[in-house]
């Protein structure tokens, strides 16, 4: 839960560092303080690209049933129409750089860090046992 809240605040799901984009729509490679490589696995961003349509498709259905819900018996179907194109055009846009971390959450929360995948101190590291042995 902590992972996927750092991700809906643009930061990094591991070590929730900020500034993760050089710009609005260019994400770093890896992450700046423990040096997480965003793109995890080959394919990696067609999670963000699923998320960005759910939040895009859903914010414009909200839109419309409560357009439809404050103004009927008589909907204004121009100005819902046009409504409609500026969240169509406008949400993925806004949330493009959200959906990019908060994807890497979900696939941290569900495919945690391999050993070595992020710098000493911040994760599991190669040769290191999970578990401590018994003393
Ligand atoms: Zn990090």
């Amino acid at each position: 839960m902590v992972a996927f809240l750092r991700g809906c605040r643009k930061h990094c799901a591991v070590c929730n560092q900020g500034h993760l984009f050089t710009r609005w729509f260019t994400f770093k490679q890896r992450c700046p303080q423990c040096d997480l490589r965003f793109e995890r696995i080959e394919g990696h961003w067609t999670g963000d690209l699923g998320i960005n349509t759910i939040v895009s498709f859903g914010t414009l259905l909200i839109a419309l049933i409560v357009g439809f819900l404050l103004s009927w018996p008589d909907p204004p179907g121009i100005t819902l129409f046009i409504v409609a194109i500026s969240i169509a055009g406008f949400v993925p846009l806004v949330f493009f750089p959200f959906s990019k971390t908060i994807w890497l959450a979900i696939d941290l929360i569900f495919r945690p860090l391999e050993p070595g995948e992020v710098a000493r101190g911040y994760g599991p590291q190669r040769g290191e046992s999970a578990e401590r042995p018994v003393t």
